[in-house]
């Protein structure tokens, strides 16, 4: 099928870059301000391929790397379709609200593959789903660090040995960042899934990438996930493998090889207070090690932080003032 059928879209045009200002299907959705998708028709056939960031709505370098791909592609060197959604979580964008869509107060990134009688976000997610993932041969879903964590970048996919699961394996290891995790289980309770998750319950392969954080810009996390994007059309077939991709200078690719993880750990403090961490994003821990404390307004430590595996630090809580069980870091553990 040739350009992709995104039925939302509407006629795309093969050898063409097209923008679209996209109105998603949902009672809850009705008022939004249009959603802006690029699509990248390819002029010759080959797979569908959906990209977007802004699930999180402080997730900025993967904003501007999803914005740079829809400037730089040139779709008279792709086979296929690259479809682009800079935001979906627009009320956090435009807010600058962390982890939440602050609408219902929900993590979109727990509520895959959504409901269309559900909340806001979980709408928005069946919306993002039906109408565009749904119709993808791949899907990347970009984040990194929110508002107040620090990342080191990596990708997620889930483990398993079916095929989706074997497809979505091998393009996380061909977007080229320094860790890949695959992963078995729900990383927090929750009533659904995270997109990669959700989308690979579909039968679409599909990954999440995690680059820069900290409410900044980091031009090397953006740069790193174009790259990656880029990365995985080649890893697809939609670019020779000696052509550039885009019209601008992106970096050459990374040869080396990503360090697999097998496990995510959350790390949590029971008490409320000042948040003092020994580790920084991609220092490694052994299992025991104190990786740092939790203190009181008097200055006493309530609580000492351990690490509960061997891995290596990929995100970190930057900011001194934590909440009762809240959220310090993540993890990734080593395979055993
Ligand atoms: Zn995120």
């Amino acid at each position: 099928m040739h350009p992709a059928k995104i039925p939302i879209l509407g006629e795309l045009t093969p050898g063409t870059t097209q923008r679209h200002l996209v109105k998603l299907p949902g009672a809850a959705l009705a008022y939004d301000e249009p959603r802006p998708v690029i699509s990248v028709a390819g002029a010759k056939p080959g797979p569908a391929l959906f990209v977007n960031a802004g699930v999180h709505g402080g997730e900025y370098p993967a904003v501007e790397a999803v914005i740079q791909l829809g400037k730089t592609l040139d779709p008279k060197k792709i086979s296929g379709t690259v479809i682009l959604m800079p935001v979906l979580n627009v009320p956090a964008f435009r807010t600058r609200t962390p982890f939440v869509c602050p609408i219902d107060h929900v993590n979109p990134n727990r509520v895959f593959p959504g409901d269309p009688r559900g909340t806001y976000s979980e709408q928005m997610t069946h919306a993002l789903i039906n109408e565009f993932v749904g119709h993808a041969d791949a899907y990347v879903d970009l984040h990194g660090g929110d508002i107040p964590e620090a990342l080191v970048p990596f990708v997620i996919c889930r483990a398993g040995d079916n095929e989706v699961a074997e497809k979505s394996k091998a393009i996380a290891m061909a977007f080229g960042l320094p860790y890949v995790l695959t992963v078995s289980k729900p990383i927090q309770p929750s009533t659904g899934l995270s997109s990669y998750a959700a989308a690979a319950g579909k039968g679409v392969p599909s990954i999440l990438a995690e680059a820069g954080g900290v409410g900044q810009m980091q031009e090397d996390a953006v740069a790193l996930l174009v790259q990656g994007v880029v990365n995985v059309m080649r890893h697809l077939g939609m670019i020779a493998i000696d052509t550039p991709a885009t019209t601008g200078n992106a970096p050459a690719a990374d040869t080396a090889a990503s360090t697999l993880l097998t496990r995510f750990e959350w790390v949590y403090t029971m008490s409320a207070g000042m948040w003092y961490p020994k580790v920084a994003a991609g220092h490694a821990v052994n299992e025991g090690e104190q990786i740092g404390t939790v203190g009181d307004l008097f200055g006493d430590t309530v609580e000492r932080i351990v690490s509960p595996v061997n891995g290596v630090i990929l995100f970190l809580t930057i900011n001194p003032s934590v909440l009762e069980n809240g959220l310090l870091m993540g993890i990734g553990a080593r395979p055993d």
